[in-house]
Formats: structure tokens, C-alpha cells, sequence
């Protein structure tokens, strides 16, 4: 009875504090722009199958993506198990739907299931330890970049060390169960625990009962604080890869938007009837802050692993320049952090003297990139973050006309010769004289 009142006391805590801050998420994400995807529903589902699901792009490195998919596999079908912990949890039974099944063929299909979790819990204990020591101890040079100090190393860290701690709290609670059992009677046989059996020989019946509860309760309390701490995660992921393949765009790599502004500066100037800012509201270039990005670019940024396939592959990172996308997608959501909390403390968006440009990304970092795509073609979740990069670029351009010299030269050039170069109009087809 107590033990049921202490674990619903625990849900109830849980679901109130995940429901806050998924909320905040969710509405921190609807701060940014209107934005549609131009795919078709179908394409969307396949994108979310394909991407999201199925991890088609974590391949392009076979052998990371192993390893990954033997953590994701564990955690997808570890979720089976929990609906029995949290039937067990509420009404104090011990393998509710084992005992529901006795004697039945959905039995055998429930003692099969457990053992294929355990099989795929030691897959996963062996992939942490493989990414706990190539983040850690090989130190693997996209994993060990300038922005990953501090906070973001210690997130990876703390997530790996709290998967190794859940499948120990298995392994534990399912060898003692089993020791527990009169062995010329035992309902239930699990492959892998039963190796461990041996070590709880010449320990009281008594003694095994308390390590069954430590291993279960570990493991709930382990559930719960994972749950509780993953939207303050990069390991949100988890959750959020999902929406965002669904709103992936599957454009052309080359294709840059056009800005609506600019195309109704222009139709006024060639038809006056045309009201081009019609709701009258200041007309923006580009985007200056979090707002004045698109909600998928904020979900982008919600969604970014920290992976850094991005900034491997980036040419302007691996010449020494400054840029890094996968800084980009934090330095966005960190932002977003800060705004959404501004907005919660007053209501509304106070300034704060603070822009995502300067105050979190340089001028350096954005005229370093070569617009060349291979962040978005690499990234596993499909993110862009040269969409970002371009919004950032034009409102420095078109609203602080920050730009180097070299680049005035070929605007001027545009603007008066309709080319980048120097040459009249008048003068263009000479060559052809010659
Ligand atoms: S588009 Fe820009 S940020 Fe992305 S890889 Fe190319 S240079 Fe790097
Ligand atoms: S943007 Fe994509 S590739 Fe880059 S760090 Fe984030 S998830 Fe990884």
C-alpha cells in the first residue's frame, strides 16, 4: 500500500513537471515565424519512417551508427517493460502481465520478449561504454570541440553513465527474481540474468528479496529522473527527431529562399498599386534575433543530437575558420532558452539588449560559410542550420549594411550594371566582337 501510494505520489510529480516544461518548449518554439513545408503528407510520413525511425542517415558512418541503433533499440523496447512496471508500481503486483498470461501462449510470448530486452540492454551497456571512452578517453576530435565545453560534455556524460546505471538496475532485479524462485518450480527463465544467478548463492532468501526491490525501484527512479531530465537535454532528440522529419524539407540542396520583402519592394516598384507592406507592421530583412526565425528553424535547434557531423564536414571548420553549424543550432537554442525564460518572468518580451547576432553568433562565424550545404546533407535529424545562417547573413547585410568591402563593391555593381561586375550593361556582349 505504502509502496503504491509512493510511486503514484512520484507520477503525479512527474507528469506536472514534465507537462511544464514540455509546454514551455512547445511555446517557445511557437515564438518563431510562420513557416509551411512544401512537401506532400506522404513524403513527410516517409521522411519520418525513413529518417526519424529508421535512422537512414546515421549509416553514412556504419559503425557509430551500430552502436547507436543497439541504444536506440534498447530504449524503444525497454518502453514494453515499463507498461509493467507501471502497472506492478500502482497495484503493487509483481509481473502483472506475466501472471495475467500464466499458463498461456501470450506467456511465452512475454518470457521471449524479456529475454530479447536483455539481449539488447547488454548490446546497449556495450555501446555506452564504446561512446563513454571515444568521447572520453580517445578523445575523438568532434566530440571534444570548443563549444562542447562545459555543460554539453558533462550532458553527454551524465546520459551515458544513467543508461549504464538502468541496465545494471535490470540485471539486478531480473538475477534475483530469478534466484527467488524455487528452481524445481520456476515460472520463468530469463537467458542472460540466469548467468548472474550464481553470484547471489550463499545469500539469504531474505537478503535477495531487498536487492529484488533495490533493482526494481533503481530502476524506476532511474526512469523517472530520465524522463524528468531530458527536455533540459540534447538527448530531447529522442522525442523531438520525430516532428522534425516530419517538417523536413526536401527542397533542392541549392535552392535559397527568396525573400517575400524584397519581391514586394520590387512588384511596388514596378506596379505603384501594389500596397507592398500592407499591415503596415516595420518591415524586417532577415533575422536579427530568435523571433525573427521560422518555428521550424527553433524546433531545429530543439532537436540538434550535438552529433558535430555538421561541423566535420563543414569546409569553412576544417580550413581554421571560426564557423561551427553544430554552434549555430546551440547557440539558437540557447537563446531561445533565454527569451522564452524573459517572456515567463514578464509576461511579455522585455529587451534585454541582446540579439542571437554578436551576442551569440559573430559576424566572423556567419561570412565564414560558403553556403556549400554538406551540414544538411550530413546532419542525421535533418536540420539546416545554413537556413539560419542565411537569415542571420541577410539582416546583417540589408539591415546593418555589415559587410566586407569587397562584398560593397560587387553590390554597388548589381545594383547600377545588373552583374557583379564592374562592366556597363552596354558593354556586355563585346567579347563576342573580338
Ligand atoms: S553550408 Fe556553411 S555551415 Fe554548412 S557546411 Fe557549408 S560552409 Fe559549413
Ligand atoms: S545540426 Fe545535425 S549534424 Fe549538426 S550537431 Fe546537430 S544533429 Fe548533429
Amino acid at each position: 500500500m505504502i509502496s503504491s501510494i509512493i510511486f503514484i505520489s512520484l507520477l503525479i510529480i512527474l507528469g506536472i513537471f514534465s507537462f511544464k516544461r514540455y509546454r514551455q518548449i512547445y511555446q517557445n518554439i511557437q515564438l518563431g515565424m510562420p513557416w509551411s513545408p512544401s512537401n506532400q503528407l506522404k513524403d513527410r510520413i516517409k521522411n519520418t519512417i525513413l529518417i526519424a525511425l529508421g535512422q537512414k542517415k546515421m549509416f553514412s558512418r556504419p559503425i557509430p551508427a551500430i552502436f547507436h541503433l543497439f541504444i536506440y533499440l534498447a530504449f524503444i523496447f525497454t518502453q514494453i517493460e515499463l507498461i509493467e512496471i507501471l502497472i506492478d508500481g500502482i497495484f503493487n503486483s509483481h509481473r502483472f502481465i506475466f501472471h495475467l498470461a500464466e499458463g498461456s501462449f501470450a506467456a511465452s510470448i512475454y518470457i521471449g520478449l524479456i529475454n530479447f530486452i536483455e539481449i539488447l540492454s547488454v548490446s546497449a551497456f556495450v555501446a555506452t561504454l564504446v561512446f563513454l571512452s571515444r568521447r572520453n578517453l580517445l578523445k575523438l576530435p568532434r566530440l571534444n570541440m570548443k563549444e562542447l565545453t562545459g555543460w554539453p560534455a558533462k550532458d553527454a556524460n551524465i546520459i551515458l553513465i544513467a543508461e549504464i546505471y538502468l541496465i545494471s538496475c535490470i540485471f539486478i532485479m531480473n538475477s534475483a527474481d530469478l534466484a527467488l524462485q524455487d528452481p524445481a518450480n520456476s515460472q520463468y527463465h530469463f537467458l542472460l540474468s540466469s548467468l548472474l544467478v550464481p553470484f547471489w548463492n550463499g545469500i539469504s532468501f531474505h537478503t535477495i528479496e531487498i536487492f529484488e526491490r533495490i533493482g526494481w525501484w533503481g530502476h524506476v527512479i532511474g526512469i523517472f529522473g530520465f524522463i524528468a531530465y531530458l527536455p533540459y537535454s540534447k538527448h530531447l532528440h529522442i522525442i523531438l527527431a520525430f516532428p522534425n522529419a516530419f517538417f523536413s524539407n526536401d527542397d533542392a540542396k541549392g535552392k535559397i529562399n527568396y525573400m517575400p520583402q524584397i519581391f514586394n519592394e520590387i512588384q511596388s516598384m514596378m506596379d505603384p498599386s501594389f500596397a507592398s507592406n500592407s499591415d503596415g507592421s516595420e518591415m524586417k530583412f532577415g533575422a536579427k534575433d530568435v523571433q525573427d526565425l521560422t518555428w521550424k528553424n527553433l524546433l531545429d535547434a530543439y532537436s540538434c543530437t550535438e552529433c558535430g557531423r555538421c561541423t566535420s564536414s563543414c569546409p569553412a571548420n576544417q580550413t581554421g575558420k571560426l564557423l561551427s553549424p553544430r554552434k549555430i543550432m546551440m547557440d539558437t537554442r540557447d537563446r531561445l532558452e533565454e527569451v522564452g525564460i524573459n517572456i515567463q518572468e514578464n509576461g511579455s518580451f522585455v529587451p534585454d539588449n541582446k540579439s542571437l547576432i554578436h551576442d551569440y553568433i559573430s559576424v566572423e562565424e556567419l561570412r565564414a560559410c560558403t553556403t556549400c550545404n554538406a551540414c544538411v546533407e550530413e546532419c542525421p535529424v535533418n536540420i539546416s542550420p545554413l537556413d539560419i545562417i542565411v537569415q542571420l547573413r541577410r539582416n546583417l547585410i540589408m539591415e546593418e549594411s555589415n559587410s566586407p568591402q569587397e562584398w560593397n563593391m560587387m553590390f554597388g555593381n548589381i545594383e547600377t550594371n545588373g552583374a557583379p561586375w564592374k562592366f556597363s550593361p552596354t558593354e556586355r556582349g563585346n567579347w563576342a566582337n573580338k
